[in-house]
C-alpha cells in the first residue's frame, strides 16, 4: 500500500495572489524540517500539500514532527490508489482492516474535487459504505457521530483514503512575517508569548537577563530549556543571556526604591532593542499581561514603551492567568516554568513599587546613572546561545566573528 502525508494549509489559502509563496515558504520549511527522517518529494496542489515518502522515509516520526509546523492546519496520514471505484473499496478495507474491526459504528465521508470522476460523493459514499459493510457485518452505519469516519478523497491526480487528521499547529509559516525578539524569563508567561507570536509567522531571536549569583545557573538552564521547548514549533532560536547584575546593582545604590522595577524594565527594553537591530529583529515581544503585576499597568507599561523605538508585542495582555496557564500546558512548557528558580525580576522587588509612574520621575531617577556606559559593558559580556529542539549550544566567540 502506497503511503502518502497530505497537509491542509488552512489560512494560506486565503492569500490571494500571495498564496503561492505562502505554499512555497511553507515547503522550505518543511523540506528543512523533515530532512531528519529520509528522503521525499513535496508538491502542492489544490491548496493541499503533498509529502510522498521514498524508501526508507521514516512516516511515523514525521507525523510525530509535523503537528508542531506553523502553517498547516491538519495532518493526514493517506493511502493512495488509482481512481477507480474498486481499487477506492479494497484500499479502505485493507488499510482500516484493525480500526474497522475494532469500531462499531462507522461512516464514509467523500469529496470529488475531480469532477470528470464519473461517481459523485453521494455514489462513492454509499458504494464505499456497502462494501466495508459487506466485508465487516458487525459494523452498523451512524452518519451522526460515528466511531470511526474513513475519508475518501478523489483528487485530479489519484484518490486517497484516511481516517480521522491530526490538528495542525495552524498559524502562518515561521519567518514569513519577519523576525522579533523575545525577552524571555523563566516564567510561564513569556513562552507562551513566543509561542503565540511565532505562530503569526515571526522567527524568533531571544534575549534573557541573567543577575548572577542573584541567579543561578539553573535559573538559566531552566531558560534554556523553555526556549528549546518552543523551538519545536519555531525552529531555531537564537539566544543572548545579558548580564545584568552591574545594573541592578547600580540601580538599587542611586534610584528610588520604589521605581527599582522601572528603572530596571525600561533597561531590559533598551538593551533589548538594541540587540534586536544588530540581528536585523523588528520588534519586541514580552510576556506582559495588563495589571497582573506592578509593573504591567498602563503607565508603567508607557513608561517601558518610552524608551523603546520599534513595536513591542505583548500577545498575553488581554488573557487571564489561568488563559495563559492553558496555553502553556497545551504547548508543553508549563511544567518547567514552574521550577523554583529566582528570575532577576524578583530579586531587588521594591516593598512598594509605584503603580502610577510618570516618565519625569523615572528620567529625573535615571540621570544617577551612566546609562550609556552601563549598557555598553552589559552588552559587551552578552553570551551567545543557539537553541534547537535538540537543545543548547553555546556559541563561543571564536566562532561568531
Ligand atoms: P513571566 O511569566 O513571563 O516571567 P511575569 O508575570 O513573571 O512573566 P514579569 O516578571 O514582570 O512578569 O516580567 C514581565 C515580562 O518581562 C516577561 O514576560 C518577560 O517578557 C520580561 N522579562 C522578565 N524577566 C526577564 C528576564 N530575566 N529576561 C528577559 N526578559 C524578562
Ligand atoms: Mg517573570
Amino acid at each position: 500500500m502506497n503511503e502518502i502525508i497530505l497537509l491542509k494549509c488552512g489560512e494560506l489559502v486565503l492569500k490571494g495572489l500571495n498564496r503561492a509563496k505562502f505554499e512555497e515558504w511553507l515547503m522550505k520549511t518543511l523540506r528543512y524540517r523533515l530532512r531528519p527522517f529520509g528522503h521525499f518529494s513535496i508538491y502542492s496542489l489544490q491548496s493541499t500539500i503533498y509529502i510522498e515518502p521514498e524508501d526508507g522515509f521514516d512516516t511515523d516520526s514525521a507525523m510525530e514532527a509535523l503537528p508542531f509546523v506553523f502553517g498547516i492546519v491538519s495532518v493526514c496520514r493517506s493511502y493512495v490508489c488509482e481512481k477507480n471505484l474498486e481499487e477506492i473499496k479494497s484500499l479502505v478495507t485493507d488499510a482500516f482492516h484493525s480500526e474497522l474491526s475494532a469500531a462499531r459504528t462507522f461512516k464514509v465521508q467523500a469529496k470529488r474535487s475531480d469532477k470528470k470522476f464519473r461517481y459523485d460523493s453521494m455514489d462513492i459514499m454509499r458504494e464505499v459504505g456497502g462494501h466495508v459493510l459487506s466485508v465487516f457485518p458487525h459494523l452498523t452505519v451512524d452518519v451522526h457521530s460515528p466511531e470511526l469516519t474513513v475519508h475518501v478523497e478523489v483528487r485530479d491526480r489519484k484518490a486517497y483514503v484516511h481516517i480521522e487528521p491530526v490538528e495542525g499547529a495552524g498559524g502562518l509559516p515561521c519567518g514569513i512575517n519577519g523576525k522579533a525578539t523575545v525577552l524571555i524569563s523563566g516564567g510561564i508567561d513569556s513562552p507562551v508569548a513566543a509561542y503565540l507570536m511565532a505562530r503569526r509567522g515571526l522567527e524568533l531571536h531571544a534575549v534573557h537577563f541573567f543577575s548572577y549569583p542573584y541567579t543561578s545557573e539553573q535559573a538559566k538552564e531552566k531558560v534554556f530549556e523553555l526556549l528549546r521547548l518552543v523551538s519545536r514549533f519555531a525552529g531555531r532560536i537564537y539566544l543572548q543571556v545579558v548580564p545584568f547584575t552591574e545594573i541592578q546593582e547600580s540601580i538599587r545604590e542611586h534610584c528610588p526604591e520604589d521605581l527599582f522595577t522601572l528603572v530596571m524594565r525600561r533597561f531590559m527594553m533598551r538593551i533589548s532593542s538594541r540587540l534586536a537591530r544588530a540581528c536585523r529583529s523588528d520588534a519586541l515581544i514580552t510576556g506582559e499581561s495588563l495589571g497582573q503585576v506592578a509593573s504591567q499597568t498602563l503607565l508603567a507599561l508607557a513608561a517601558t514603551d518610552n524608551v523603546c523605538d520599534m513595536p513591542v508585542f505583548r500577545p498575553v495582555i488581554g488573557f487571564d492567568k489561568k488563559d495563559i496557564v492553558a496555553i502553556a500546558r497545551s504547548i508543553g512548557t508549563f511544567d518547567t516554568s514552574i521550577l523554583p528558580y529566582e528570575d532577576c525580576c524578583t530579586v531587588f522587588t521594591p516593598k512598594h513599587p509605584k503603580t502610577k509612574p510618570m516618565i519625569y520621575e523615572l528620567e529625573e531617577a535615571e540621570k544617577a546613572l551612566d546609562i550609556e556606559n552601563l549598557i555598553e559593558r552589559a552588552i559587551a559580556g552578552v553570551q551567545d546561545v543557539a537553541i534547537s529542539p535538540s537543545g543548547a549550544e553555546i556559541i563561543d566567540t571564536e566562532d561568531k566573528q
